[in-house]
């Protein structure tokens, strides 16, 4: 039985000129979209133009190229605004995800102390522990992990017994990258807001499969990557509310991010400016621009409905599997797909599954804890994203199976 359409597949792959492309002489199967997704043509057109024709240093330029950048790097940043809700002042380039939250911990953790307490989940991403990790060890701030189910569901009434007048910030990703897991992140905002604490919302899987309104959430800070949503690797986006990030000092000095220097003293730029030292990712940003141009002539929720469909045909196909262990079945959840073979390591099903032209990843996906939490030392990740098909679905269903044969 085949799945409604959602969207008009033919058009979207015809948009990724890399889907084209075989492994070992089989058609790319790619379900890695989780780590980084593909490029539309867009993107990369969107780049190489920029490049063959209208390419300078951004800011303070005099000249036509240096201007005609400065407000294209400047557009790019409108777009993201625009895409998550937000006030054009409200966004911050950063590398990546990763620096974005680096960057909050470094400059809001500068006015945290001893005692001080940071709400983490057990489901995080180490981007998302080891910066506060870093508070832990240098300034004697105490984390807080808040359990999950074994669905892999925050336990939410934890949650509420672990905030308390000591908490300062609430740091939580939106959707798991290993299991998938929706998380109910305008709740935790709220009930983190209840005892006075920030949020910070790690949006790296979440913005990318559904649309995000950062004032509904109310998050104080919401953080992605530009390669997990079909941009280009190299660039992130900080979304703080204003307010935040005006109260926060500088988390790196250079160039572009100050108001004057002497030799005695300096004086910052305002927000954004001041968190983009140094010549920042100019073609990134442009990169990013267009995906999202790109992303937002789709309909959001059809490629929410499509990705679902998908990841319920994979379910349906390992229906009877009895070797199948599958990490994380929460009722809410993205089409993120983790598991365990009986008798197998992670790593070899990905290497057979390469052999069918199966692209999946296999490791700790970077959340040991949560490894832990499963009692798994690894696990592999069939990701699913907007171009993939059904057929595709039942390939991976099928080389899964011809793969467990080899443990059996
Ligand atoms: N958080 C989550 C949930 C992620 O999936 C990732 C990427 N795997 C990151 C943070 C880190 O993103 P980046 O490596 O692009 O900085």
């Amino acid at each position: 039985m085949s799945l409604p359409a959602f969207l008009d597949l033919e058009a979207i792959r015809a948009d990724f000129p890399i889907l084209q492309r075989e492994v070992h002489g089989k058609p790319l199967v790619y379900l890695d979209s989780a780590a980084s997704a593909q490029k539309p043509r867009a993107v990369i057109e969107a780049m190489s133009h920029a490049m063959e024709y209208s390419y300078a240093n951004v800011h303070r330029g005099l000249h036509t190229l240096a201007n005609e950048t400065t407000d294209a790097y400047e557009a790019a940043r409108r777009k993201v605004a625009g895409f998550i809700g937000a006030g054009e002042n409200e966004i911050v380039f950063t590398k990546g995800a990763t620096e974005a939250i680096n960057l909050v911990a470094s400059s809001f953790g500068a006015s945290l102390g001893e005692g001080d307490e940071i709400v983490l989940t057990e489901m995080e991403h180490h981007a998302n522990i080891v910066p506060w990790h870093f508070l832990r060890e240098r300034k004697g701030v105490v984390l807080k992990f808040v359990p999950i189910t074994d669905e892999g569901v925050l336990d939410l009434e934890a949650f509420q017994r672990l905030l308390g007048p000591k908490t300062r910030m609430v740091a939580v990703g939106h959707m798991s990258n290993v299991t998938g897991t929706i998380n109910p992140v305008t709740e935790i905002t709220r009930m983190a807001h209840e005892v006075g604490a920030l949020v910070l919302i790690d949006g790296c899987q979440g913005v990318v499969h559904m649309p995000v309104d950062v004032k509904a959430i109310d998050a104080d800070f919401y953080v992605f990557s530009s390669h997990k949503l079909y941009g280009p690797t190299g660039i992130g986006v900080l979304y703080g509310k204003a307010e935040r990030l005006a109260a926060l000092p500088p988390y790196q000095g250079g160039g572009e991010m100050i108001g004057a220097v002497t030799l005695e003293s300096i004086s910052y730029a305002d927000p954004p400016h001041r968190f983009e030292a140094g010549t920042p990712a100019i073609l990134e940003a442009i990169g990013l621009g267009a995906a999202i141009d790109w992303l937002s002539g789709l309909d959001r929720l059809a490629i929410a409905r499509h990705e679902a469909a998908l990841y319920a045909r994979v379910r349906e196909g390992l229906a009877g599997a009895n070797w199948l262990r599958v990490l994380g079945e929460a009722p809410d959840k993205g089409a993120i797909f983790s598991f365990t073979v009986d008798g197998a390591h992670a790593h070899d099903v990905a290497q057979i599954l390469d052999r069918y032209g199966v692209a999946v990843r296999a490791g700790t996906h970077c959340a040991e804890p949560l490894m832990r939490r499963f009692g798994v030392t690894s696990s592999a990740r069939a990701s699913f994203a907007l171009y993939n098909t059904e057929a595709e679905a039942d390939a991976f269903v099928d080389a899964l199976t011809k793969t467990q044969a080899f443990f059996a």
